[in-house]
């Protein structure tokens, strides 16, 4: 298998084909091969972009809508065989790629298609005159994805951006390159023009040369922070806007009234989903002193439970991690946790056999970790693992925690769990994080914006609010009586 770039309408190996190899993160069998796109590559895909940026924007928005929308039936026609590829490229649970990341990438193309026909300017009555505003595309636009929820990230670029009337370029992770190619296919059957949506394959030097081509217009990455800045710096050069869907270490806040079992449900769910693989997890859990015992004890008899193995079996709960490298690096984490003396109280070692007795030593599994005894100042606790790692801290007093929540530079999201309606808003209201959840945590809706302060992010995906990330607002004045002239 070829893992190939999908320009001007089909899939090519491009002009200088260099590869590597992609594996199966659940057992290290080579998936394929991959290509990495060359400075002729990008100029094919650039070049065919800016052609099918001319056809797209002079549709209505009706005629645009209707491709997206064909496009989400596609995907949903061909649900099982995506999130197979999927779980096969990432290691996540088939069940979790069937429910969530093919569907959720099908719902943000419906969403944007059936908006399409809606987006437009305003009027102003100006008394001898009028005034109105267009939002107009901005052209060719490059998406950059990271690599745990492949075909969501695409599709939360593309379906806004093609909406608006942009072309796009999109890179996907290099350790994650096939869905992707998926989403340019249903574009190209729902009847997008060719170029319309090009995939170049790539590591981040390909990354880097979308950023400093002068013919694209913005850049939307979703990736680290350490990327973000990068990616920022480049865009600054070139006065391009940029979107910045980064990285976090949110707080999910227990309060002593809060119902126990949805609290350690939802902690679980901020820590183990996708391997604990998710940027907005709330990976420091605040738990009041007065239910510490109890919250704990629940969790770690629920989170024994949960049920790791092969990632294609419909029974599994948790897969295997993205790849060697960032096992070891979430390994490094664990090491680092206990040498500053939190407690491991479960899970942190890889192990041999799945939850059905499969042999699964070859694959990169770990099983979930707790720790408790944590200090705010612990590297466990302050820095992004991205992996099953959870820390557990007590807190007495709603004042003190939520400025300890607040004492990062993150601020991608954050989560309170409570019975007193009035506490849970102040204490929200309080919390430096752009996606904030009451009684839930990790749930992300294509209606409502997603996005993080501080050092999580610049703007916004879903909801209305991505419009205007991928537009220009022109405006015009228009005169209904003389010009008036001192000359
Ligand atoms: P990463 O930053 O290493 O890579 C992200 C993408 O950027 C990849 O496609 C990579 O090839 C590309 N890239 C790397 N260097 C580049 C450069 N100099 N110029 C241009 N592109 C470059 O991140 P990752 O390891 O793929 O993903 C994990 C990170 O992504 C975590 O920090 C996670 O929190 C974050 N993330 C954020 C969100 C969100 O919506 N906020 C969602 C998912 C993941």
């Amino acid at each position: 298998m070829i893992y190939t770039h999908f320009i001007d309408g089909a899939l090519t190996t491009g002009l200088n084909r260099r590869s590597w190899i992609n594996y199966n993160p659940a057992n290290n069998n080579p998936l394929g091969e991959v290509c990495q796109a060359n400075d002729e590559d990008i100029e094919a895909a650039v070049n065919s972009s800016e052609k099918a940026f001319q056809i797209w924007k002079s549709k209505t928005g009706a005629e645009r809508g209707r491709v997206l929308i064909t496009a989400a039936n596609i995907l949903r026609s061909r649900l099982e065989q995506i999130a197979l590829s999927e779980t096969q490229d990432v290691g996540k649970p088939i069940s979790e790629s069937l429910a969530v990341d093919v569907s959720s990438a099908a719902d943000a193309l419906e969403y944007f298609g059936g908006m399409a026909a809606g987006i437009h300017g305003e009027f102003f009555d100006l008394k001898n005159a009028f005034g109105y505003t267009r939002r107009e595309p901005l052209g060719i636009c490059a998406g950059i994805g990271a690599w745990n929820y492949p075909i969501q990230i695409a599709a939360w670029k593309a379906a806004p951006a093609l909406a608006c009337g942009n072309s796009m370029i999109f890179k996907p992770s290099e350790l994650t390159p096939a869905t992707a190619l998926e989403l340019a296919k249903a574009f190209m059957e729902a009847g997008a023009p060719p170029g319309l949506f090009n995939v170049v394959q790539g590591d981040g030097r390909v990354g880097a040369m979308l950023v400093d081509h002068p013919g694209i217009a913005k850049i939307s990455l979703t990736g680290s922070v350490s990327t973000g800045k990068k990616i920022f710096a480049g865009a600054v050069a070139q006065l391009k806007q940029v979107t910045l869907e980064l990285g976090g270490k949110s707080p999910l806040i227990i309060f002593e009234d809060a119902d126990i079992h949805n609290a350690v449900s939802a902690a679980m769910l901020a820590n183990f989903y996708t391997q604990g693989e998710v940027c907005s997890n709330g990976t420091r859990v605040f738990v009041n002193r007065k239910i510490f015992d109890n919250f704990l004890r629940q969790l770690k008899d629920r989170t024994e439970k949960i049920r790791l193995g092969d990632p294609a079996d419909p029974d599994t709960q948790m897969g295997a991690i993205i790849s060697k490298a960032h096992m070891e690096k979430i390994t490094r984490f664990i090491d680092s946790g206990k040498s500053s003396g939190a407690t491991l109280l479960t899970g942190g070692f890889r192990p041999g056999k799945d939850f059905k007795g499969r042999d699964i030593s070859s694959g990169n599994f770990l099983a979930p970790a707790i720790f408790a005894d944590c200090d705010d100042s612990m590297e466990i606790c302050r820095e992004e693992i991205f992996g099953p790692v959870l820390s557990i801290l007590s807190f007495d007093s709603e004042e003190e925690v939520i400025g300890r929540a607040n004492n990062t530079p993150f601020g991608l999201s954050a989560g309170v769990f409570t019975n007193d309606l009035k506490r849970g808003h102040r204490v929200i209201h309080q919390l430096q994080a752009g996606t904030c959840w009451i009684n839930n945590y990790n749930i992300t809706p294509i209606e409502l914006p997603f996005g993080g302060y501080k050092q999580s992010g610049q703007g916004r995906e879903n909801s209305l609010a991505a419009i205007q990330h991928y537009t220009q607002l022109k405006s015009v004045y228009v005169e209904l009586g003389n010009v008036e002239s001192p000359y």
